[in-house]
Formats: C-alpha cells, structure tokens, sequence
C-alpha cells in the first residue's frame, strides 16, 4: 500500500489506520522536534499531491481487510501536512461514507486561520493541532515556520475553529527543555488555550529522533510544572504499546520502508515489529537497506533509530548551529508577553 498505513497503535488514538496524503516531506513548518527530520525546502502550497481516488481505492481495501474491533480510528497523518493536500475535505467525507469508524486528523494547525480549511474538517470527528508556543518569538524558534504564517494567524485560526467547529479539538503541546518547558513560556502557552477553548491538552515529549541534535526532552519536574500550568485537561500522553499490522505488506523490505516514512523506529522496536520473519532473514534485510542506502540509520539520545532514507538529519555540528543561545533564551523570557504581533 501507499498512501495507508496500519493500523498502528497511536498514543492517543488507540489501533489507527493511517492515510498519508502527501510525499516526505511536504510541510510548512520545519519544527526542531520533527521526527521526518528537517523540511527542506517549506512548501505552503495546497495541491492534489497525490489522486484521491487512488487514496480512496486503498483505504477502501484496508478497510475491507480488517475485522470489526481491529482499528480504532482512522487518521489523517503522515510525511508532513496533511492539510497541504488540496482535495482533504472531499478525502475525510468520502472516508467517513465508506465506515462508521471515526476519522481524525493530526495537523500542525497552521492553515486553521483559511474559512475553507476549518469548513472541510468539519467532517471529521477530532482535529488534532499543535502549539507549542505561547509567543511569536518562541514559535519560529520551535517551529520555524514558512514566513506566510505568522503566529497571529496560527492563533487567530485555532480560535475561530473552535467556535466553527463540533467535533473533538484536542491540542497537542510538544516540550522541548529549554525552549518552552520554562514557567513563563508555559504560562504563555496557558493564556493561549484559554483563548482556544480545547477539549484537551495533550502534553507531548520528543522521544522519537528529532530534526536538531540538540533537542531534549524536559525533566520530569518542568513536566510537573507543565501539568499544573497548562490546567486540569492537560495531560501527559506517553509512547503507545501495541502491534504494528504488517497484513498490507508482502515482504520485510516494503514493511520496513513503508512503516519507517512515517514512524521511525528504534532498532530493537523495528527489530520486534517484524518478528513474523525470521530473525535472520530480518538482519539480512535491515543491512541490505542500510548499506544500499535505501534507509538511513540516525543516532539520537543515543539510540539507533531507523529513517527514511530522504529525510534531512543534520549532524551535530550542522545542527549545533540552530541552537538557541544563552542569549535567545533570555530574549525568549524578555518577549514572553509577545503574544501579538510576529514581528517579521
Ligand atoms: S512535526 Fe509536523 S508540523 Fe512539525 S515539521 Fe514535522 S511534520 Fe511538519
């Protein structure tokens, strides 16, 4: 399969068939924390990347191939923004014709500020986007977006979707030590949500490789903190157990490919999720794909974890030099009440 994924246990999404609708990496923003590695270059622009009936035509199929109680949700999510993908509202409506599942979709939340985006989720029965800032200055540091999207129009967009919008609005807030784990960022952050009004906070923390080497996850005290700052919906959403289904795929290599683009894996969790092959059959193919070049093995938190071979993982020092200094960090606590105004 493609374009579906799955199901694959989801932290908070239970089983989750996964549609991903555009290629790696297609994405707007380009955050530290990015699991597919770094975006290069941004893209901004909605297009028909891949066709929807061809997206159709395989979810159909892996709808059809699973048993009531297999998958619980069906997800939009994937190697990039999912959003980016110009036919999404014809997508989720179709899907939700086809099932009685629910579908979700996980997106960075930065096109909510476009009537015509909030108007084609409305479909859908949960909406999951991301802020991790509470200021203009700490979301391009985080997030580092395309330059059309300012964090007026983040804000602005997660507001009016939430009055627009029926379903489930579940707000994802990623920690990073050092840039938003700090008690005024996360203060910041609180003032926000309080505007947005979601039905939950969840509280998410890099343990996937990130894009910069430097990223970290904060210490169990600052997530204390968070848990107390951000409010009584806010909870802390650990790695989710569970059994990749491997039913799409006919042989290692496609499983190993088609899993890793969208969910990179540590060696031993890689090694676990194709135990259906034999052990030496999967070593033979996990150094095939490295060598060939067909995959790429990346070092972070000093673990192996198994990437697509086209994502962009600088190396330290390349990555060393996005680092927020001593020197942003104070101005981060200087511009902390910098909710308005982008300053572009
Ligand atoms: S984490 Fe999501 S929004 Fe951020 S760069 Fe990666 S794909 Fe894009």
């Amino acid at each position: 399969m493609k374009y579906v994924f799955g199901p694959v246990p989801s932290r908070r999404l239970g089983q989750s068939l996964g549609i991903d609708t555009i290629p790696l990496k297609t994405c707007n923003w380009n955050c530290v924390y990015c699991q597919l590695g770094r975006t290069q270059p941004l893209v901004n622009e909605r297009q028909e990347y891949y066709p929807s009936e061809e997206i159709l035509a395989e979810v159909r199929e892996a709808l059809e191939s699973h048993k009531p109680g297999e998958i619980d949700w069906v997800t939009f999510v994937g190697s990039g923004e999912p959003l980016l993908h110009a036919g999404v509202g014809y997508l989720i409506r179709q899907v939700k014709g086809m099932t009685d599942l629910p579908v979700a979709v996980i997106t960075n939340g930065s096109l909510l500020y476009l009537p015509e985006i909030r108007q084609e989720l409305a479909a859908a029965d949960a909406v999951l986007p991301s802020l991790d800032s509470g200021t203009a200055y700490l979301y391009r540091k985080i997030n580092r977006p395309h330059p059309e999207l300012t964090f007026d129009r983040l804000v602005e967009g997660l507001i009016a979707f939430r009055e627009e919008y029926r379903g489930k609005l579940w707000v994802e807030v990623m920690l990073v030590q050092g840039l938003n784990d700090t008690p005024q960022a996360l203060r910041d952050i609180a003032d926000v949500l309080q505007r947005v009004r979601p039905d939950a906070v969840h509280i998410n923390l890099p343990t996937r490789p990130p894009a910069e080497t430097w990223v970290q996850p904060p210490p169990e005290e600052n997530l204390m903190q968070a848990i107390a700052i951000l409010g009584n919906i806010a909870e802390v959403v650990h790695p989710a157990e569970g059994s990749f289904d491997l039913s799409g795929y006919d042989n290692p290599i496609d499983a190993v490919i088609g899993i890793i683009t969208r969910h990179p894996m540590r060696q031993e969790e890689l090694e676990r999720t194709l135990e259906c092959w034999s052990p030496g059959r999967v070593r033979k193919v996990l150094a095939e794909l490295e060598a060939s070049g067909r995959a790429q093995v990346v070092e972070r938190f000093g673990v192996r974890f198994w990437n697509a071979a086209p994502s962009h993982f600088p190396d330290e020092a390349q990555s060393l030099r996005t680092m927020p200094d001593r020197r942003s960090r104070n101005k981060s606590r200087q511009s902390s009440n910098e909710i308005h105004g982008d300053g572009k």
